[in-house]
């Protein structure tokens, strides 16, 4: 099984996903029950691109949030009895 790095998979899934807005534009809701292709509606042919095509979409979206983020510094450490009285000193 060959594995695709992150700029091989966007651009498969790129593909699928246009691909699937292709088939999706022959399967529309066509007059009465049926769809455009004939079929009855719900069309079992859109409502399985339409899975494909949303699988695609959130593992698109994934790859998208993944940032590397800043490594920050560790917050200053506060002594509790110093922090009780600065929020609280001021009530005696
Ligand atoms: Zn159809």
């Amino acid at each position: 099984m060959r594995t695709l790095n992150l700029v091989q998979f966007r651009k498969f899934a790129d593909r699928q996903i246009e691909m699937a807005n292709r088939m999706l534009a022959m399967h529309r809701p066509g007059s009465g029950y049926f769809c455009s292709c004939g079929k009855e509606l719900p069309c079992s042919v859109a409502a399985h691109t339409i899975a494909i095509r949303d699988h695609f979409k959130r593992k698109l979206a994934l790859l998208e949030a993944t940032v590397v983020l800043p490594v920050l510094a560790p917050p200053a450490k506060v002594r509790p009895a110093s922090l009780w009285r600065r929020l609280f000193g001021g009530w005696r």
